[in-house]
């Protein structure tokens, strides 16, 4: 008797096909441009989220011990406002836009058209397994798009919860969650599609794009990077030390992709802002954080084993000013903060994703400008500090996916700003209206009546028309 693995199937190259195939019918026969489809399905989206949020949160904890209050913010909660942003704004989007028209088509109108780009594919990534899956389908479909969604299967409790929810909210002729890991993804990547969005590391982003060459299909890549921040001195340090924690441990436990990757300060006012980290850490967390329930774990062993082999590195070890401390068992790593971590250390040079936080030093807070821009660019860049000249200088001379100046990672939650990366660190954003348009083709319509037919256009070419 076949065993229940040999029984079901695999999702090969035929299953792949036979999806995008049953898609791109329900896309031609025009479903999904509907605008009544789009807000039923956005509903639905809502709903699943209101009906079954206990069991969203037990994932979460499964994949991740994902504090409940951080599932419930940080997942539940931002998705719910995404969609019902994109439930008011929906109709106010797809209404085309007029545009200004010039001597050079006169007489002539010009509009802009929103128009849905057809099939897309959505491959998202572990460490907010929800939010970065069902986020950009929300955009895709307030733009209109027959979709697929692949989860990742580092996450497999959220994943296969979300297979079964769309499944049974969402409309499945349009919509669908396909589970799997690289043979899965491999197959979906042959097809054809109209777009793919990607979030995860740089290396696979690389994979996808070639695949998405072969059919001219255009990406947007979300991508991660080292994102720094800066703190000058004269501010308010508990305010700012506990909004930096609130960014790195109380997002996932640092896994997170505009988590504090790394700190720059100066010399002088470093010892002041670790003893400030000691003091709110333990505040938070306690004296024995590896016991702390309000605490992410590390995903699975070998993130966890990547993760030591940042920390142990002989010269990084040495630089631990505060916890260091793990459990292999339950792959827990205390909040740990380096003071002074050598530049050619693998920590200051991989993204750490975790909950390391190394301190460099430097002499004058203006010279962190030049040392982030350096590197590779990164998601996301922070500053703290009172002073307005370096603020501008900041916003004008670092670049990075985005900034936030006195917080961290807060521009996520602004439905008004675009979220992405820029050089290494992705391209292509989403968020808002800008979801709406990544999952949107602009289509350029000009409007000319019989009137005013110019002669200069049509030959003869005489030099006559030249002075004309
Ligand atoms: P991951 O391991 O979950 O991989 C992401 C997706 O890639 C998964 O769906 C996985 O199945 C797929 N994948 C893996 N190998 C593949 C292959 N060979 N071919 C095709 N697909 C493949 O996630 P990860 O990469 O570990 O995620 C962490 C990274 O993602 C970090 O760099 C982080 O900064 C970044 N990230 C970025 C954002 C953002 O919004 N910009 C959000 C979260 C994470």
């Amino acid at each position: 008797m076949a065993s229940e693995v040999e029984k079901k199937a695999a999702f090969d190259i035929d299953s792949a096909k036979e999806v995008v195939r049953e898609l791109r019918a329900s896309f031609v026969a025009g479903k999904t441009k509907d605008y009544e489809w789009r807000r039923t399905q956005l509903k639905a989206v809502l709903k699943m989220m209101d009906e079954n949020e206990p069991q969203i949160v037990a994932a979460l904890r499964d994949d991740l011990s994902k504090p409940e209050l951080e599932s419930s913010i940080y997942e539940i909660a931002m998705l719910k406002n995404s969609c019902k942003f994109a439930l008011k704004k929906m109709k106010h989007w797809m209404m085309p836009e007029k545009a200004k028209t010039s001597l050079a088509t006169f007489p002539s109108s010009a509009e802009i058209v929103s128009e849905p780009l057809g099939v897309v594919l959505v491959i998202s990534a572990w460490n907010y397994p929800l939010l970065l899956s069902l986020d950009p389908v929300i955009g895709a479909i307030a733009a209109g798009n027959a979709i697929v969604l692949k989860p990742s299967e580092i996450s497999p409790a959220t994943a296969s919860l979300l297979a079964k929810l769309v499944a049974n909210y969402m409309d499945s002729s349009c919509i669908k969650v396909v589970e799997g890991a690289v043979p899965e993804t491999t197959a979906l990547l042959e097809q054809k599609w109209d777009k793919i969005m990607y979030t995860g590391n740089g290396r696979i982003a690389r994979i996808v794009m070639a695949a998405a060459a072969r059919h001219l299909t255009p990406v947007v890549l979300e991508l991660g990077g080292k994102c720094p921040v800066i703190v000058d001195s004269g501010i308010n340090l508990q305010v700012a030390t506990r909004r930096i924690i609130a960014g790195k441990w109380g997002c996932n436990n640092g896994q997170a992709c505009i988590s504090p990757d790394y700190i720059i300060t100066t010399k002088d006012y470093a010892v002041e802002l670790v003893d400030s980290f000691k003091c709110e850490l333990e505040r938070f967390y306690g004296k024995n954080p590896l016991e702390s329930n309000d605490l992410s774990r590390v995903v699975n062993s070998n993130h966890f084993a990547r993760l030591l082999k940042l920390l142990d590195e002989d010269k990084v070890s040495s630089k631990i000013v505060y916890g260091g401390e793990r459990d292999k068992s339950n792959l827990k790593i205390a909040p740990t903060i380096l003071l002074d971590v050598p530049q050619d250390s693998l920590i200051m040079n991989e993204e750490i994703f975790g909950p390391l936080l190394p301190i460099i030093t430097i002499d004058k807070v203006e010279d962190s400008f030049d040392l982030i821009n350096s590197g590779t660019k990164p998601l996301a860049a922070y500053m703290f500090t009172n002073n307005k000249k370096l603020k501008k200088k900041f916003v004008e001379e670092v670049s990075a996916g985005g900034l936030v100046i006195n917080d961290t990672t807060l521009h996520l939650a602004e439905p008004t700003l675009p979220f992405g990366g820029v050089g290494d660190s992705g391209m292509g954003a989403y968020h808002g209206k800008f979801s709406f348009d990544t999952f949107s083709h602009k289509k350029a319509v000009l409007y000319r009546s019989f009137a005013g037919d110019a002669p200069l256009r049509y030959p003869p070419y005489t030099n006559g028309k030249l002075s004309l």
